[in-house]
C-alpha cells in the first residue's frame, strides 16, 4: 500500500480538479433533500446519467415529495419508470417511500445505519444520501470509484471479489476529509465519470498522472482487474398481438423473472429462434386463434440486449373473429394499453408500429 503522501497528493489534485476543471452539471448535484439524492441514486443504478436525467426530472416533478411517491398507485409509478429496466429498484422505490411514511412520518432517516436498512439500499447509496445530504464521513465506493483507485494505486485485486470490495472499502474510506465528504465523493465519481473513465481515460491532462501506477507503468487497460466474466444467456421471444374488436389480451409477468410486474402480449418462449413463417408452422398458435383468425402482420426482427440476456423475437398481429376465452390473458382497450408499462423490448416496437395498433 502507498504512503500517507501518495493519499494526500491524491486527495489534494482531486479537490482542485474539482474546484478548478469539474464542470459535470446534473439536475441532482449539490441537493440536499435525502429524497430526491435517494431518487436519483436509484435511477442511477445501472442506468447512465444521460438516460436518467429526464426520468428523475419526471419523478419530482410528478411525486415532489416521499408522501406523494408514497401514495401514488403501483401502475403509474411502474408507467412512469418504463424503459428504465431493472424494476426491482422500482418496485424497492414504492416499498420504501410507503415505509419512511408509515413509519416515521415521511421523514427520511439521518444516520448511516438507518439508510443502509432500507429496501434497495447497500453501502454505497447510503454513503452517498449521508455524505451529501448530511455532510457524514462516509465515502462512496461504486465502479467508477474502485476503477480510480486501482488505476492510481495499482491495485491487482478483483473488484468483483469479497476482497477487493473490503480493500477498496478501506482505502475510501482513509482517503475520504473527513470535514469535506459530500464535496471528496462528488468529486471522485465525477472524475471517473469523465476523467478516468472505462475507456479512453483523459490521461493527458489528468492531474493525478504523475504519481498513477497504471499511467506511469503503461498498464492502464490492465485495470480494474475483474474476476469474473459475464456470460450472457440468449432468449428468443415470440409475441402474438391478438385483437377481437378494440380489445387486446396482455398479462402482467408475475414469475420471478426478467420484467417482473410489467406488462406483455401472448408469449411463446422458443429454445431457439426462428421465422415467423416457421414458428406458425409449430401450430402453437391455434388454440389461441380459432379458426377465422387474420394475420395481418410479422415484425422483422427485434432484440434487446439486457445486463445478463440478450432477447430476440417477433411480433405477430391476428385479428380474432371471437373474443378469446383465457384465464391468463386479460382484455384491454388501446387507451389502457397506453397507461400500462411494458419492458422496452415491448414498448419500443409499439411505439415504432402505432399504425398496427
Ligand atoms: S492517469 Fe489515467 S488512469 Fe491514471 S488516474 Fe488519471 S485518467 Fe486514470
Amino acid at each position: 500500500m502507498k504512503s500517507p503522501k501518495t493519499h494526500l497528493f491524491f486527495t489534494q489534485k482531486l479537490l482542485h480538479w474539482n474546484r478548478s476543471s469539474n464542470d459535470r452539471a446534473m439536475p441532482w448535484k449539490f441537493e440536499k433533500d435525502p429524497y430526491k439524492i435517494w431518487l436519483s441514486e436509484i435511477i442511477l443504478q445501472q442506468t447512465r446519467v444521460e438516460q436518467g436525467t429526464s426520468y428523475y426530472n419526471e419523478f419530482v416533478k410528478k411525486y415532489p415529495t416521499i408522501r406523494l411517491l408514497a401514495k401514488a398507485p403501483e401502475s403509474e409509478v411502474f408507467k412512469l419508470w418504463e424503459g428504465l429496466g431493472y424494476y426491482s429498484r422500482c418496485r424497492n422505490l414504492l416499498a420504501t417511500a410507503q415505509q419512511i411514511t408509515q413509519e416515521r412520518k415521511g421523514q427520511f432517516p439521518d444516520q448511516y445505519a438507518d439508510i443502509l436498512q432500507l429496501k434497495g439500499i447497500g453501502p454505497y447509496t447510503a454513503a452517498a444520501i449521508a455524505s451529501f445530504a448530511y455532510n457524514l464521513p462516509y465515502a462512496v465506493v461504486d465502479g467508477n470509484v474502485m476503477r480510480v483507485l486501482s488505476r492510481f494505486f495499482g491495485i491487482q485485486t478483483p473488484i468483483d471479489s469479497a476482497e477487493g470490495k473490503k480493500q477498496f472499502a478501506v482505502l475510501a474510506d482513509q482517503l475520504l476529509p473527513k470535514d469535506q465528504p459530500a464535496l471528496y465523493n462528488q468529486a471522485i465519481m465525477d472524475f471517473g465519470a469523465t476523467v478516468c473513465k472505462p475507456q479512453s481515460p483523459h490521461c493527458s491532462r489528468c492531474p493525478l498522472r504523475a504519481q498513477c501506477h497504471a499511467f506511469q507503468q503503461n498498464k492502464v487497460d490492465h485495470f480494474p482487474v475483474k474476476e469474473k466474466r459475464l456470460v450472457k444467456k440468449n432468449r428468443y421471444f415470440f409475441y402474438l398481438i391478438a385483437s377481437y374488436k378494440d380489445q387486446y389480451y396482455v398479462r402482467q409477468r408475475l414469475q420471478k423473472d426478467i420484467w417482473q410486474h410489467l406488462y406483455e402480449f401472448i408469449l411463446f418462449e422458443e429454445p431457439k429462434l426462428m421465422q415467423p413463417d416457421d414458428f406458425i408452422h409449430l401450430g402453437k398458435l391455434q388454440q389461441w386463434l380459432g379458426k377465422k383468425a387474420k394475420m395481418v402482420h410479422a415484425s422483422s426482427l427485434q432484440k434487446q440486449t439486457l445486463t445478463h440476456q440478450t432477447i430476440a423475437g417477433h411480433f405477430i398481429h391476428f385479428q380474432l373473429h371471437a373474443p378469446l376465452q383465457s384465464n391468463e390473458y386479460t382484455p384491454i382497450n388501446l387507451r389502457q394499453l397506453s397507461q400500462l408499462a411494458f419492458p422496452k423490448f415491448i414498448a419500443q416496437y409499439m411505439a415504432a408500429n402505432k399504425h398496427l395498433l
